[in-house]
């Protein structure tokens, strides 16, 4: 037996046989033709390659929206772009015409792009490094005529392991025959991570050696918890790990009962227990685990990795089709949130030495060309109004006249689409995330110009505690269990009551079962989370009394750090 440690990238445990997977060598032959070539034959090549695959790649593209999501797909949108990109495809003609043979001459420029990314400070940007590898990947494949890889023909359940998984190797992978990925490369936003959370099955990246260290068929157990793969492992402790796997799936399914019911706790009080949505297949999972509606829609997904912005027309039928599915249950829509951690290539935005602190949400209003990003959303959102219950949230807002100017916005839109001929429903929501500080400590001045705020603690929590979310070497700081959060919780909520106006919260301490009791405490209207975690939320609070919780909840907020809050919360059996 032998234990490969790694990253856990997602959750849960797989028994199996390994599919050791090696990317194909059979082709070295046709490889060196390529190098023969002349000046003229290997543009030509080139010039057929990149058409071959594209269209290779437009129909992997379909098959992933189709099989797992079509946020997913979105990285064939990406590698489609570099493809297809003037300043790509003239680097690498320029070095055909300099006597660069046409192989090296891809990669040559691959390279180069990689770098670029690798050089990138955001661990998500990082890893996209890899995907573009995968382009130079797809073209050579284009330009020798292979179509698919072994992954395509899988015929039994099995566990994946391979030093790295492209994004159109998984695509092409007959996913029903996988039941766990285990790589030697990519971190916790790496392609492989992505799609293995998306399709609810358990993956170990990043653990180095694993594809050198396991043989074709051996047996491991994949533990997504801890990150380990147990290699051949003997009798007793296969057992001890076959009996935790199903004990998980039938808590799962006892779990799983508390999805469709109404809850409140033991003395009554009711909270609003609602999804949040970064991607369109996120939808469905959302309704199975009763969710109340969608609390916090990322918009950012019909933006990130795509070609062109999105028209008003694209998002109002995307925006529609939401609420039809959502049957009269709200959803708040919030608008664009990029900048910080996030960019969209199409905008081209200028490099900031402080993102996090730059021109990010809705600080796009006061540019011209960014603004009116923010003006068809609201637009989109408003002629949608008519299909469902829509509300509309502002992300990353730190001032007054900022408020006032975005819900002036909304005033003004709906004159416009109204006199287009959109009917347009009275009773859209107006509201605003709390992430930075000022609108916490000052949340009354903010109260009269919306109708609710909804707390993303995980900005509030970077913004708090001066630590960048994104940063592991300031993971020790960046905690939500931190008691100024939950004091700046208490201040919003308290004073947003005192208005009149709802508090709900839609980041990551939404869906801590340990945090449950001081939110309850603190009388939170709604929390919105990764509609997994909904069922067991549910549970739990028919479990709590709020009155206790009310009570406790005095005690907790004087404690003085993140882990003394911990500590007490794990230690009251009774919250
Ligand atoms: C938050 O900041 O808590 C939040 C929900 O927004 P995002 O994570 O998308 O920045
Ligand atoms: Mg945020």
């Amino acid at each position: 037996m032998q234990t490969i440690e790694g990253i856990p990238a997602s959750t849960g445990i797989a028994i199996g046989k390994v599919f050791l997977y090696e990317k194909n060598t059979e082709y070295n032959g046709l490889m060196e033709k390529l190098n023969h070539l002349t000046v003229e034959e290997a543009k030509n090549k080139f010039n057929r390659g990149i058409n071959d695959a594209i269209k290779h790649l437009e129909q992997i593209r379909e098959i992933t929206e189709k099989e797992v999501g079509f946020d997913e797909a979105g990285i064939f949108d990406a590698q489609m772009l570099i493809l297809e990109d003037d300043d790509f495809q003239t680097a690498v003609v320029n070095e055909i015409t300099n006597g660069v043979k046409l192989l090296d001459a891809i990669w040559g420029v691959i390279d180069y792009y990689v770098g670029k990314f690798k050089l990138m400070e955001n661990s998500y940007f990082q890893e996209r490094a890899a995907d573009i590898r995968d382009v130079g990947n797809q073209l050579i494949n284009a330009l020798i005529g292979k179509k698919t890889s072994a992954l395509a023909e899988l015929t039994e359940k099995v566990i994946i392991v391979a030093k790295e998984l492209s994004p159109s190797e998984t695509a092409e992978m007959r996913k029903n025959m996988v039941i766990g990925f285990a790589t030697d490369l990519g971190g916790s936003a790496s392609h492989v991570a992505i799609i293995a959370r998306a399709l609810n099955i358990p993956a170990v990246v990043g653990s180095s050696k694993i594809s050198t260290t396991v043989s074709q068929d051996d047996v491991v157990i994949l533990d997504g918890i801890k990150g380990k793969i147990i290699i051949n492992p003997p009798r007793d402790i296969l057992v001890s790990y076959d009996e935790m796997r199903k004990r998980m799936l039938l808590e799962q399914q006892e779990v799983q009962k508390y999805a469709k019911i109404d809850v409140s706790t033991i003395d009554g009080k009711k909270i609003g227990i609602l999804a949040n949505i970064g991607a369109m297949e996120e939808l469905e999972p959302a309704l199975q685990n009763g969710a109340e509606g969608v609390g916090l829609l990322r918009t950012e997904f019909l933006y990130l990795q795509k070609r062109i912005l999105p028209e008003e027309e694209d998002l109002f039928r995307i925006f529609k089709k939401i609420l039809v599915a959502m049957d009269e249950k709200p959803v708040i829509f919030r608008t664009l949130d990029v900048g910080g951690d996030k960019e969209i290539p199409s905008l081209q935005m200028q490099k900031e030495t402080n993102p996090f602190l730059g021109l990010r949400g809705s600080r796009f209003i006061s540019d011209v060309k960014l603004r009116n990003i923010i003006l068809v959303q609201i637009r989109a959102a408003l002629k949608a109004s008519l299909y469902g219950k829509v509300k509309i949230m502002f992300p990353m807002v730190s001032t007054v006249e900022e408020i006032i100017e975005l819900s002036s916005m909304v005033a003004e839109c709906k004159l416009q689409v109204e006199r287009e001929g959109f009917q347009v429903s009275d009773s859209v929501e107006v509201g605003v995330m709390v992430e930075v500080p000022s609108i916490a400590i000052c949340v009354e001045n903010f109260a009269p110009y919306v109708d609710f705020f909804s707390i993303g603690t995980n900005d509030l929590t970077q913004y708090v505690l001066a630590s960048d979310r994104t940063n592991e070497t300031v993971a020790n700081i960046y905690d939500h269990f931190h008691p100024a959060v939950f004091n700046l919780i208490k201040q919003v909520i308290h004073g947003a009551h005192k208005h009149g106006k709802w508090v709900g919260i839609c980041g990551e301490l939404a869906s801590e079962v340990l945090a449950l009791p001081v939110l309850v405490g603190l009388e939170i209207d709604e929390l919105s989370m990764n509609s997994k975690t909904i069922p067991l939320i549910k549970k739990r609070i028919t479990k709590l009394s709020f009155d206790k919780c009310k009570t406790e909840c005095q005690k907790i907020l004087k404690l003085a750090t993140a882990k003394e809050i911990r500590d007490y919360l794990a230690e009251n059996s009774i919250l």
